[in-house]
Order: C-alpha cells, then structure tokens, then sequence
C-alpha cells in the first residue's frame, strides 16, 4: 500500500490535534523509510519483477526487520518512546505517534501477498493479496484516504482559502499519484532509483502536509 496508508495519518490527526501532522505522516511510512536503505545495505531483498502482482513490479523476498508483526511492533514502541520522552514528552503525542506507525503493516496486511512474517523470516507470513486486483487495490486506497480527510476537514477549521481547500487539492495529488503507481508500466531495474524515489516521495508528502496543516487549527 502507498497513499493509503495516509488515511491512519489523517485520522489519527482527529484524535490528537497536537501531533504534528507531517510527523504523522512520516510515521506511517517508517518502516518503509527503514527498509528501503536496508535494501540497499543487503539487509533486507527485495526483487524488481514486472507485473509480479497486478498493482506492483516487486516481489519483497525479505524484510523480517521491517515488516514483520513483530518488527513493526518494536518500530512502534520506539516511535512512543521517542515522543514520550524525548521531543514533544506528551503521552497523547507519543501513543497516536506510535499507532501510525503500527498502522503500516495493519493496511499492509490487506493488499500484500503473503510476504508479513509474524516475528522472524521463518515464521508463518501473511498477506491478504489485494495486490492481485488493481482496481480494489485503487478503490480500497481512494476510500480510505477519502474517509479520512473528511474526519479530517470535520476535526479542523480553515479562514484562509489555502486553509479550506489545500488538504483536498493534496489528497486529490496523492490519488491521482497512485494512478501512475497501480496501474504505470515499470519505470526501471534499479533499485537504488526505486529507493530515492519512494524516499523522496515519502519526505516531501511529509513536508506538504506539515506546511498546509499549519493552515488548519
Ligand atoms: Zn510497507
């Protein structure tokens, strides 16, 4: 999953109006900021094959650190911790912190195939394999996100018109982003180039979102 996983960004954003929203949105994407430096160091794999499922050209043979139940688990508690004692030092900050980033493999779960182990590579791993069909794929991802900006837009206020209609005119980006990522051809074989680019998408969607949820309060 990409864009949706934004939706626990969004949504978690109505529980606690403190936590920085661009924060939020770096959390639900750690452990893929983690594993794609991690592919590239050979601690986790990952395999460029096109058309390995219909909505994806990657077959991830490998990411125990990353993605599985319990990595995910320890990734989030560190999140906490982090924003418990170290910046912010508020628990409510911390726990919403700490659930986006167990969001990921939550959403994960629906769409991939079974390549989420539990705790180690050899253990059971799991994936409900929405992958296999584009379009729920795109439609699951555009509901979610959807969903949440409207509890979003409900939870907030705007006076100024960047304020009222830039999370939207965002979303709307981030939907029509994940047109070219579900249904796009193979861009290339290189995974440093697949690495920077879902590194940069992932930090400048963050820094979008920082900079128009200032807009809101
Ligand atoms: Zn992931």
């Amino acid at each position: 999953m990409f864009v949706g996983h934004y939706a626990a960004s969004l949504a978690l954003k109505k529980f606690e109006k403190r936590a920085s929203l661009g924060i939020l949105f770096l959390g639900v994407q750690l452990v893929d900021i983690v594993f794609f430096p991690f592919v590239l160091l050979g601690i986790e794999r990952i395999n460029i094959i096109e058309n390995y499922t219909a909505s994806t050209h990657f077959q991830l043979e490998y990411m125990p650190y990353t993605h599985s139940l319990l990595a995910s688990l320890l990734w989030a508690v560190a999140a906490y911790a982090i924003f418990r004692w170290v910046f912010v030092k508020r628990q409510s900050v911390a726990l919403v912190v700490g659930l986006a980033v167990f969001s990921h493999w939550v959403l994960d779960l629906v769409v991939h195939t079974p390549d989420l182990p539990l705790w180690s590579d050899a253990s059971v791993k799991l994936g409900f394999g929405l992958w296999n069909n584009a379009i729920a794929t795109y439609v699951l991802e555009a509901v979610l996100l959807l969903g949440a900006l409207w509890l979003y837009l409900k939870s907030t206020s705007a006076s100024t018109t960047g304020g009222k209609y830039g999370m939207g005119v965002f979303v709307v980006f981030l939907l029509l982003v994940n047109i070219v990522n579900i249904f796009g051809p193979l861009g290339g074989d290189s995974k440093v180039a697949l690495a920077a680019s879902a590194l940069s998408a992932y930090l400048v969607f963050a820094a979008i979102a920082f900079w128009l949820d200032r807009k809101r309060s």
